[in-house]
């Protein structure tokens, strides 16, 4: 939805390797070494050009951190590569690890004048993390990163693999205050 500040987020059902935007948030792992999931589907499309990347300038990156690389031949300027914490019974700091990874993933976009993101649910398959929690942190963090003083980011766009995940974007949307027009 957009806001009177001209900002949107806003949540859809697409393959993240599709979407056209500054900078794509891939969901990556500590050792940055590509894997199943959302990162393989970026790995394949993007190419060989990222992890050579990854490889030649970050040794691994800690859970609740991110890194930027190019995109390859993805339609995008850069990948964020950005690690969600596995979650374990959510009493391990997993809320406060999943908000970091998306503070420093739309900050890395930030810095690098990017007015566009689209990311996906960070943790939410392979790692586990409920989606009705993690959605909400998703959001809020948007929010607040669109809101920051002198930021050049205009819109986020979160991509949704199923219905049923995209549904509960939906409803955080809502209860952040930034329904689906
Ligand atoms: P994690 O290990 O952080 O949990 P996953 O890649 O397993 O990362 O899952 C994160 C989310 O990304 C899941 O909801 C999954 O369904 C979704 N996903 C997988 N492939 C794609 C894709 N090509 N585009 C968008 N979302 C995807």
């Amino acid at each position: 939805m957009q806001t009177a500040d001209g900002t949107t987020v806003r949540a859809i059902r697409a393959d993240i390797t599709t979407v056209a935007a500054d900078a794509v948030v891939n969901a990556a792992n500590q050792h940055l070494a590509g894997g199943g999931g959302v990162d393989g589907a970026i790995h394949r499309a993007a190419g060989p050009s990222l992890m050579a990347q990854l490889r030649e300038r970050y040794d691994g990156c800690v859970t609740g951190d991110a890194v930027i690389t190019g995109a390859g031949r993805l339609p995008a300027r850069h990948v964020i590569h950005a690690v969600g914490p596995r979650w374990r019974d959510g009493a391990h700091g997993e809320p406060e690890k999943l908000r970091s990874a998306y503070r420093r993933a739309f900050a890395l976009a930030a810095e690098h004048g990017c007015a566009t993101v689209v990311s996906p649910s960070i943790s939410t398959g392979i790692y586990g993390f409920p989606i009705a929690t993690a959605a909400p942190i998703a959001v809020a963090e948007a929010v607040t990163a669109l809101a920051a003083d002198g930021t050049p980011l205009r819109e986020i766009t979160f991509a949704l693999f199923s219905d049923a995940d995209l549904a509960v974007f939906i409803q955080a949307l809502a209860e952040a205050g930034r329904p689906a027009s």
